[in-house]
């Protein structure tokens, strides 16, 4: 049984991350960890926050949905939690997947400003929305409460349960154009530090910087949340695409492009960064798709697909599914994608702009949850 919370854990760890491209919504975990009644048990779960990303999962029809989590310091060493989750968090702060501060303050409202995302939690947050207005919008602040198939939420604000994006604050959009780097050696999350050249600091640096969170902000200077270091202009943050793979009309994954590294996408590429389908794909689908079908590159702006398969693949001008209008790519072509258009690598197995695509039907995304012992997801009666 240890074993399987392990592997639930490793779960949840695909779901938390600190990347302003990828992350959904913003949560503490030190507030997530202690709601009891989602399941019943311990004062203190890990696996809670996993049935609120499954939750998150569930409402947006997506799957792979990550959150962006604040962590208090003192959740380290919470005696509540068991010393495998303590160790667990650990990692994830050692990696830059969450936000460790000594003082959390309202950096969990200060995120969701800077990147536009819902909030999930239960605290009341009325007394705030002079400083940040959206906390009066429908569905920017979603509590998470027990429902009968797991967690499902309440919206502060007009009572519905769909989390509603928002913009980019000005200070956002301003920050997030440039990489910054911390003075503290080793730093998690705006790596490099130490000073000493160019050379050393690439060295050191081991986050890609398009992956940097936003710097929290003390009185206007872009400071590092976590050391409370002024940070240093580490000169343009490369420019990033969101895109997602479509299988079978879920939406399965979101992945960044960035201007650095192309992406191969395909059954089982190799390479940092590369998007593999294999576990989604049916034995047909697997039979024609290769190892690594597609590369993708970001040229000035531009997404540019690369065939890299054997079978080919084709283009879904705008999207359309009509068969006349479908534009093959043979092996070693290259097309500049635009705006709305799929790359099809097989029927139903689609990749494209992330904002151009949603699921288009009813399926229930794979949780983070699946390899849970039934004990830990134990349901409160309704
Ligand atoms: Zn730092």
């Amino acid at each position: 049984m240890r074993f399987e919370i392990s592997k639930v854990l490793d779960a949840i760890e695909g779901r938390v991350c600190t990347d302003p491209s990828l992350a959904r919504a913003v949560v503490d975990l030190a507030e997530v960890i202690r709601w009891q009644n989602l399941d019943g048990g311990r004062p203190a779960s890990l696996l809670r926050l996993g049935m609120v990303i499954d939750a998150l999962s569930r409402q947006i029809g997506e799957d792979s949905v990550p959150v962006y989590a604040i962590v208090h310091r003192a959740l380290l060493s919470d005696a509540d939690l068991t010393s495998n989750e303590r160790m667990v968090v650990r990692r994830w702060a050692d990696d830059g997947l969450v936000e460790v501060l000594d003082q959390p303050g309202d950096r969990m409202l200060e995120v969701a400003d800077l990147l536009g995302l819902p909030v999930l939690t239960r605290a009341r947050l009325d007394g705030l929305v002079g400083r940040y207005p959206w906390l009066g919008q429908a569905g920017r602040v979603l509590a998470p409460v027990p429902g009968a198939g797991g967690p499902v939420f309440i919206a502060h604000v007009g009572g519905g349960q769909d989390p509603a994006t928002g913009s980019r604050s000005p200070a956002g959009v301003k920050l997030l154009s440039r990489q910054w780097r911390c003075p503290e050696p080793g730093c998690a999350l705006f790596g490099g530090g130490g000073g000493g050249g160019a050379f050393a600091d690439l060295a050191a640096v081991d986050r890609a910087p398009a992956e940097q969170p936003p710097p929290t902000l003390r009185t206007g200077a872009p400071t590092c949340p976590r050391h409370g270091a002024r940070l240093s202009d580490a000169g343009p943050r490369p420019r990033t695409e969101v895109l997602a793979v479509r299988i079978g009309g879920l939406v399965r994954k979101r992945f960044a492009l960035t201007e650095t590294e192309p992406v191969p996408v395909g059954r089982a590429p190799e390479g940092p960064g590369a998007v593999t389908l294999g576990q989604w794909l049916n034995d047909e689908a697997r039979r024609w798709i290769s190892r690594s079908h597609i590369r993708l590159e970001l040229r000035v702006g531009e997404v540019v697909v690369t065939d890299t398969s054997t079978n080919g693949s084709g283009v879904r001008p705008g999207g359309s599914m009509a068969e006349n209008e479908r534009i093959a790519l043979a092996p070693q072509q290259s097309r500049v994608l635009a705006e709305g258009d799929l790359i099809e690598l097989y029927p139903g197995v689609q990749v494209g702009r992330a904002a151009k695509m949603s699921s288009d039907a009813t399926y229930t995304p794979n949780s983070v949850m699946a390899e849970a012992p039934t004990m830990a997801m134990r349901l409160p009666r309704q």
